[in-house]
């Protein structure tokens, strides 16, 4: 659907998979005038088609398209969006374990000129790609680089923002974790280089040996994850006191290595939820997770992935069905 002041959001409508094409000068591919979302739509049982809490989606895509000076898409243009591509092919949605249908809405500045201000023409499009099981070798810990030069956001600026400026400046930092053999990278606040933000991907919980688990407050810079919200009530579900504040990067390496944390995860709609093993920089590494996931990691997951299965009931009205 595009969109411009005059007419507002117009001419919604399905097509085939296929290329753009797009003028060099239309304002995206100069100044990143970008947002996007992704959410999943889970086959159950009964063959019935569910998604996950696109309203959440929906409104943080609110949230970012304000900070990047973008238009309001209404929730239920979101919702009809992605329920439109399900009813087109209800066969696009894969069955069986830990399969799901990844959507992926986007919106970008698609007016054609050179100058710096907000577009006059606006895109909004949705792509669908069936997923399979994130990590091919099943539930297993991920190792973790710390990022000791760079921040993915600073304060002020894009960084609570699902923008792909924001990814843009993760890129290089999630190469770096790769070439020391980590699979994600860990980003510090932009000021002081001392709270943990979150992964570049993911955010991040800290299982405690009392069994309260903290995951670092929102600052403004770290992406307000719907896994994460989710989390939060989940685990008060499972009896955990859940506790939002600054967490440093010593809290997170000393309370590895005198066990005073004992597990630590990341959460995002792709991996749902993921053990952390390693946590490795410059010099040193401490290890909170080898071979398996720990229980409370694993009954979280396990929570999580029965609701969105249909397996479980769906106490906090996640689910809203799409065919
Ligand atoms: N942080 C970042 C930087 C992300 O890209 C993601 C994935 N969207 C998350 C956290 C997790 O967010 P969600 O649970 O909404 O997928």
């Amino acid at each position: 659907t595009e969109w411009t002041p005059e007419q507002d959001w117009h001419d919604p409508r399905v097509v085939p998979y296929g290329p753009l094409s797009l003028d060099p000068a239309t304002a995206v591919l100069h100044y990143a005038q970008e947002i996007f979302e992704g959410l999943k739509a889970y086959a159950h049982a009964d063959d019935s088609v569910w998604l996950f809490r696109p309203e959440a989606n929906a409104a943080r895509m609110q949230r970012s398209a304000a900070r990047l000076a973008l238009p309001q898409l209404p929730i239920e243009w979101f919702t009809g969006s992605v329920k439109a591509l399900i009813e087109a092919d209800r066969a696009w949605v894969p069955t069986g374990e830990e399969r799901s249908l990844y959507l992926r809405p986007f919106m970008f500045a698609s007016e054609v000129f050179l100058g710096v201000r907000p577009s006059q023409h606006v895109t909004y499009s949705v792509i669908a790609s069936p997923a399979g099981a994130y990590f091919a070798e099943g539930v297993k810990p991920v190792d973790i680089w710390l990022s000791s030069e760079y921040s993915r956001a600073g304060a002020g600026g894009t960084g609570a923002a699902k923008c792909g400026g924001n990814y843009a400046a993760s890129l290089l930092p999630q190469q770096e974790a790769a070439s020391h053999g980590c699979a994600q990278v860990a980003f510090l606040d932009s000021v002081e280089h001392r709270w943990v933000e979150e992964l570049g991907g993911m955010n991040l919980y800290f299982v405690h040996s009392d069994g309260s688990i903290v995951t670092p407050e929102l600052s403004g810079s770290i992406l307000e994850g719907i896994t994460r919200d989710s989390i939060l009530t989940i685990a008060q579900d499972l009896g955990h006191d859940v506790i939002e504040r600054k967490v440093s990067i010593d809290d997170w390496r000393d309370g590895v290595a005198d066990g005073t944390i004992t597990e630590v995860f990341a959460c995002g709609t792709a991996a749902v939820v993921t053990p952390v093993g390693k946590l490795k920089w410059d010099g040193g590494e401490v290890v909170s997770a080898e071979g398996e996931p720990g229980k409370v990691t694993a009954d979280i997951r396990g929570a999580l992935v029965d609701i969105q299965y249909g397996r479980a009931e769906d106490r906090h009205g996640w689910m809203t069905r799409a065919v």
